[in-house]
């Protein structure tokens, strides 16, 4: 297995952020990752696991071992009339994935097209677009457990999922190689067209009948006038979650700005507040501070201009975080993963 010193990682991370591993090693099976792990020659090097890089923001070099996840592989591991279980490995690309269930017509993931990553990442936040989340279609998992080095089985209630949240952000964090992830796809769907703008694409696009490819369709083009594309404007899509705030300051903070947007929160008697508004209203929205800012279109999206340090991102963040704060008495949190 080739270790590489002093690895760039600027093309391994969609902000483009030009950041070193001390090691870096790719693993492109479960057995080739056991033996890694088994060796215990980087045992007391600092871990990452990488897959993507579309939700990471290197705030510094990274000195310790990266280990990138190229595990690939799709396969149907059972089905009936009704469903199919479909297990892919954690390097597949999730939006391959996607594609797949589309060409087969299983229901399930089509509003979840075009999410940059990997399979291995997706149960990491519990994906989630266009009111349809990782969790609604998902079975179990595999995962290597980084100090017995044995493979672990997560079921649906171990990977505790919340609104951008699992187990492996939280009290399991960097424990875990997720090697792979199963699927329940729908044979014979239903759909949700409902949030966001599908339904009036498919209007446009004149579907009179939704089918699991025209919502892939309508999602893909949504998105891709939406949002910018990492390969040509460094980011790593929303910065922040969507904060949570009780119904009652809720209520106070509407009396001042009677256009606050909201939504059903995830947690009783709480509502969930678009961030990107809340910076928006702090001027945030188009402003470019040295080589980052917020973007244009989307002031939730932090965006590397070219030459950005991950550092400068990041203070960029903290200056949005103080003024949100501020104004609106609401703490925004991260959504990337800051390393
Ligand atoms: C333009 C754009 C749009 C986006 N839109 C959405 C969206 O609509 N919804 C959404 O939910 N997200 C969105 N994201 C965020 C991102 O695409 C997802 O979070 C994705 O799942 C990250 O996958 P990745 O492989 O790039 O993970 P990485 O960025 O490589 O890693 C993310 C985290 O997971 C860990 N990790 C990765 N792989 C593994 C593994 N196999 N085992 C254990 N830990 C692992 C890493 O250590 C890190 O902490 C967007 C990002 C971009 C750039």
């Amino acid at each position: 297995m080739l270790i590489e010193e002093d690895k760039s990682l600027k093309l391994l991370n969609t902000f483009g952020i030009n950041a070193f591993a001390k090691y870096f090693v790719e693993i492109d099976s479960s057995d080739s990752a056991q033996s890694f792990f088994a060796e215990r020659k980087f045992n007391s090097e600092k871990r990452l696991i990488l897959g993507g890089g579309s939700n990471i923001l290197f705030t510094q070099n990274f000195d310790g071992i990266v280990i990138k996840n190229n595990i690939l592989g799709i396969e149907i591991i059972k089905e009936d009339e009704e469903y199919v279980w479909v297990k892919a490995s954690a390097g597949t690309i999730w939006h391959q994935l996607v594609l797949y269930a589309v060409a087969n017509n299983w229901g399930g993931i089509e509003n979840l097209s075009l999410i940059p990553g990997l399979c291995g990442a997706a149960p990491m936040q519990n994906i989630g677009a266009y009111g349809v989340e990782l969790k609604d279609v998902f079975i179990s998992l595999e995962a290597l457990n980084l100090e017995s080095n044995q493979i672990q089985l997560f079921d649906h209630a171990d990977c505790e999922f919340g609104y951008r949240e699992s187990v492996f952000k939280n009290k399991s964090k960097n424990q875990f190689l997720i090697l792979s992830i199963t699927l329940k796809l729908h044979k014979k769907p239903t759909y949700n067209i409902s949030y966001g703008a599908i339904e009036t694409t498919l209007e446009h696009m004149k579907i009179m009948e939704p089918t699991v490819k025209s919502i892939s369709d309508a999602v893909i083009q949504i998105r891709s006038s939406k949002l910018p594309n990492p390969a040509e404007l460094g980011n790593a899509g929303s910065f922040f979650k969507n904060p949570e705030i009780p119904k009652e300051q809720h209520e106070q903070l509407q009396l001042q700005y009677p256009l606050l947007p909201s939504y059903k929160g995830t947690a009783f008697n709480h509502l969930k507040i678009p961030a990107g508004w809340l910076i928006e209203q702090c001027g945030w929205k188009g402003k470019v501070v040295g080589n980052t800012g917020s973007h244009k279109f989307q002031a939730l999206v932090l965006v590397n201009y070219g030459n950005a340090t991950g550092d400068e991102i990041f203070k960029l963040a903290q200056d949005i975080i103080a003024s949100v704060k501020e104004k609106f008495g609401v703490v925004l949190t991260p959504e990337v993963n800051l390393v």
